[in-house]
């Protein structure tokens, strides 16, 4: 079906990609499900494949697969384990913000390790009072020689128990420019990674929390110039965030629907299979009819990505649509399991949990659609994906 916009490469590295985590992912599930804590080894073995180079160029030992190989990856990956697909996606958006705004210095440093997957990078925004209000952050840098002091406290930031180097946006002064981003490697004194906090799902992965005391980074470590923190938060969260949580989705979205089908074959009820209830069945079409839409949406939004089209608006209802449709996917799928689906020894359970950790982050489903009212209105503040076109389109080497 993906045939439109994928080359036969993609289909390739679909093909690759499935076959890892079919054989090397689902068998560690049970496992997960059952430590509801991180994943280091599975999450390091992921990272030396590597897929969090998928937007790295190749002279940095990157895949430059562009954003619809990215997509690729994130949803086989989340097809089976939604964990480690957010694992991956939450690194590559550690990684973008270096490719865009990282000096050659930075790039030379850390973008091969990355791409070889001995660097896991993370992206540090959200706060405890702030949360989708980016400007309404608080934790500082104040320069102090030739080097900032840090303080402050980040939360939510996908794999901070097992990244290496973080790209942490703070205040260095008031207002919309008053942002900047700063590499900060994970044993530098004065950073602290809190307590793993159990969560309803995507167990393997973790999404905590940064402490800054006094902590020293040399201005050498400073992404961009002071001031570039805003647009290295929204090339972050707008442009790969959604497009990467909108893969999640995509891949539980069709995990849904593969594990629901199998069950109606299987389950029968007046000496019939399941599916043959037309209730059943219209549930069925229902899901397969929301899957096509979604994963449209999906594709078109990282194709105009890569061609550095203007698709804020794009990826906005990519992420709504699949984040919404997975879940009203889900639900179904539990009602037609009915019993059965409580238990844990099936997976229909952990696919409705998994969905709902995609909907709060790059903006929840009420942000995307004030945005897209804002678009219908013509009332939109502009599109980062215009601003940014530059840094962000991709001429993959697929
Ligand atoms: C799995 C996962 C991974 C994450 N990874 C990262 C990461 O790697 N790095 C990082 O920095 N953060 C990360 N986050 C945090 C994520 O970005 C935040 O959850 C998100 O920004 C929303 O913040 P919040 O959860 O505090 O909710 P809030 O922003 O406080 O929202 C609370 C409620 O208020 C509503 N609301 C908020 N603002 C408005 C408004 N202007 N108009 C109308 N309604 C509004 C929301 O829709 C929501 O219903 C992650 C979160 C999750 C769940």
């Amino acid at each position: 079906m993906d045939g439109y916009f994928a080359s036969r490469l993609h289909h390739q590295l679909r093909g690759q990609v499935r076959h890892f985590a079919e054989s090397e992912v689902r068998p560690l599930i049970p496992a997960m499900e059952a430590a509801r804590s991180v994943h280091r080894d599975l999450s390091r073995h992921i990272a030396r494949q590597g897929w969090l180079g998928a937007t790295i160029s190749r002279d940095h030992g990157g895949m430059d697969v562009g954003h619809l190989g990215k997509t690729i990856i994130i949803e086989e990956l989340s097809r089976v384990s939604a964990a480690m697909g957010a694992m991956v996606q939450a690194s590559q958006l550690g990684a973008a913000k270096i490719v865009h705004f990282g000096s050659d210095e930075q790039k030379k440093t850390w973008l091969p390790a990355i791409a070889a997957g001995e660097c896991l990078p993370t992206i540090a925004v959200t706060e405890p009072e702030s949360g989708g209000h980016v400007l309404g952050m608080s934790a500082t840098a104040v320069r102090d020689g030739d080097d900032y002091l840090l303080n402050g406290r980040k939360v939510y930031v996908g794999n901070s128990h097992i990244g290496d180097l973080h790209g942490i946006v703070v205040r260095t002064g008031p207002g919309s420019k008053g942002l900047t981003a700063f590499l900060v490697e994970a044993d530098r004194p004065g950073l602290r990674v809190g307590d793993q906090k159990p969560t309803m799902g995507l167990h393997g992965f973790g999404f905590g929390e940064l402490l800054l005391h006094d902590c020293r980074v040399p201005a050498a470590n400073r992404l961009g110039d002071e001031g570039d923190g805003l647009a290295v938060a929204y090339s972050s969260s707008v442009l790969y965030g959604r497009a990467n949580l909108t893969a999640v989705s995509l891949g539980i979205h069709r995990a849904v629907l593969e594990e629901t089908t199998r069950f109606c074959e299987e389950r029968h009820r007046y000496g019939k299979p399941l599916h043959e209830l037309p209730s059943v069945k219209l549930k069925l079409g229902q899901i397969q009819s929301r899957l096509m839409t979604a994963r449209l949406a999906a594709y078109h939004a990282v194709h105009l990505l890569d061609a550095g089209l203007p698709c804020d608006a794009e990826l906005m209802n990519a992420k709504l649509v699949n984040v919404e449709s997975a879940l009203d996917s889900a639900r179904d799928a539990m009602e037609i399991h009915a019993a059965a689906g409580l238990f844990t020894d099936r997976p229909i359970e952990r696919y409705l949990r998994d969905a709902h950790h995609i909907f709060a982050p790059a903006g929840t489903s009420d942000i995307q659609l004030l945005r897209l009212a804002e678009v219908a209105l013509g009332t939109s503040k502009g599109q980062w994906s215009e601003r940014l076109a530059d840094v962000v389109r991709m001429e993959p080497a697929l």
